[in-house]
């Protein structure tokens, strides 16, 4: 399979290709993508800002109509994209066919919310006439990460494109391939331009961040590319809308029911192979469940089957990429040496595949100090820290005791007391008895974080304040 950019409505080849292989059959070529460059963001954006003109004038209604045609198209084209994306990025096939519905569901809300969130105001007194309307701000940069891409984007573009604007996307070379299909599928029922996409690494994005037409950023991804994005911003006074990681922490009270709790904690932890934003990243237990938690915590852990994503049997697929296999094998690795007492769980699915793929096997670590590294660290992996707490008022201090703030879950029978604690924790999300949200909370809940996991939030009614700008017109009644 050979992946082209994506400018125009049309496949634009260019001089070189990027092989990609399959993160858990490394000796496979999935395929190859088009390796983007500077001259061709240019050529992007300038076509988004030529097919702002026209798309910016259309009606709301005229785009909803757009954007639901697309919709159907994609639903239609679920398992081809869904299959592409989980070979390249290893994440396992049904989960990614999941994504592309929860996708769909995300911009079929956005659909319902857009005409009263773009909604104009008029007013009128003895003294003159006010109307304050929203408009679209022009070519949005779109910037998204390999380990959920489709979700991912299709949460990130629908209001973007429902206000009015035009998009150039720049997806991860570890998941470009899924993305650019997504969009070039999608683009077949848009005008010419006003979908573009662009992959390649750094260089490109930043090529994209400091090109003068781009009016925004809509960043999704880690924090030090984020802080590179936002000196680039400044160069031309850009705004900035950052969705970045997170150490999620789950306090556990003393009144819950283990047998209930513990699976829902670990799938919250171990999910795509504890590869997502809002993954659990620390538990905090009080004293008197420790030893009961760790047991079952470890049974649980050592069920998941890790094997090739598109395995059926599978429940765990592998690493993404070599950098983040290594980081993750690095970690653990001085965690040995400084003595941690771990455990190293999962059955291995296809032990002959094991060194072809970026396998890792869910590690536990028990009795650890609160200000450790994978503590306050995002690991972004399947290795989950259990830390003990004696009070209320500790665990609190603890969880706040860092700088991401994005998820966090409270776990109790009791749901005042969980509340109370839920009030005092600084995330942008807290959820009680699950981590993640029901169905209601995903149409409502703004999504995002605080501290240094964000700046600005997806999903719900408050994001298309993101890409709109305000403009007022009063006209003055004359004194007759
Ligand atoms: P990353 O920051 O390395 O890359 C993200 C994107 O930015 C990629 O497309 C990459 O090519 C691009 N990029 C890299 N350098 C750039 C530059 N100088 N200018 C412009 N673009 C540049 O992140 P990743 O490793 O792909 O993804 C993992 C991170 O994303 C984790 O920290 C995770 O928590 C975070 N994340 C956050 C959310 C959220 O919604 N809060 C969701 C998923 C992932």
């Amino acid at each position: 399979m050979k992946v082209n950019l994506f400018i125009n409505n049309k496949e634009v080849p260019t001089e070189q290709y990027t092989k990609v292989r399959d993160p858990g059959r490394l000796s496979e070529v999935v395929g190859f993508i088009a390796k983007g460059e500077a001259s061709h963001i240019d050529q992007a954006v300038q076509a988004a800002h030529q097919a702002f003109r026209s798309w910016s004038q259309t009606s709301l209604d005229e785009r909803i109509e757009i954007l639901l045609k697309a919709a159907e198209e994609i639903e239609r084209n679920t398992s081809f994209i869904a299959s592409v994306t989980a070979k390249e990025n290893g994440i396992l096939l049904s989960r990614t066919i999941d994504e592309v519905k929860l996708g769909l569901m995300d911009l079929r809300n956005m659909v319902d919310l857009a005409p009263s969130a773009l909604q104009s105001r008029e007013l009128e007194d003895e003294s003159g006439w006010v109307r304050v309307v929203k408009k679209p701000m022009g070519v949005i940069a779109c910037i998204v990460p390999w380990n959920a891409p489709i979700i991912l984007t299709l949460q990130k573009i629908a209001p973007i494109l429902l206000s009015g604007n035009t998009i150039v996307v720049k997806p991860s070379p570890t998941a470009s391939m899924g993305v650019v299909t997504l969009l070039a599928t999608m683009a077949k029922s848009f005008p010419p331009s006003v979908i573009n996409v662009v992959p390649g690494g750094g260089e490109v994005g930043s090529a994209l961040t400091s090109h003068p037409l781009v009016r925004k950023i809509s960043f999704t991804g880690g924090g030090n590319t984020a802080v590179s994005i936002m000196k680039s911003a400044a160069e031309t006074l850009k705004g900035v809308h950052f969705e970045l990681g997170g150490n999620d922490p789950a306090i556990v009270l003393d009144d819950v029911d283990l047998k209930e709790v513990v699976p829902k904690i670990v799938e919250g932890a171990f999910r795509r192979t504890g590869q997502f934003c809002f993954a659990i990243k620390r538990v905090y237990i009080p004293d008197k469940l420790y030893d009961a938690f760790y047991e079952q915590a470890c049974a649980v852990a050592d069920a998941y089957k890790i094997g090739h994503q598109l395995n059926e049997e599978a429940t765990m697929g592998p690493i993404n990429n070599e950098l983040q296999y290594q980081r993750i094998n690095e970690l653990v690795d001085r965690l040995e040496k400084s003595g941690a007492h771990l455990v190293k769980l999962g059955k291995q699915l296809e032990p002959e595949n094991w060194a072809n793929g970026y396998y890792l096997q869910p590690v536990i670590v028990r009795d650890v100090n609160r200000s450790a590294e994978i503590v306050t660290c995002e690991q972004f992996g399947p290795v989950l820290p259990l830390i003990r707490y004696q009070t209320e008022e500790e665990v609190i201090q603890m969880a706040n005791d860092s700088e991401f703030g994005l998820g966090s879950s409270i776990w109790s029978s009791d749901f005042n007391r969980a509340l109370n604690i839920a009030n005092q924790i600084e995330a942008g999300m807290t959820f009680i008895n699950g981590h993640g949200q029901t169905p209601l909370g995903s149409k409502t809940i703004p999504f995002g974080g605080v501290k240094q996991s964000g700046i600005g939030r997806e999903k719900s009614i408050e994001v298309f304040d993101e890409f709109i700008d305000y403009h007022g017109i009063n006209f003055h009644k004359q004194k007759s």
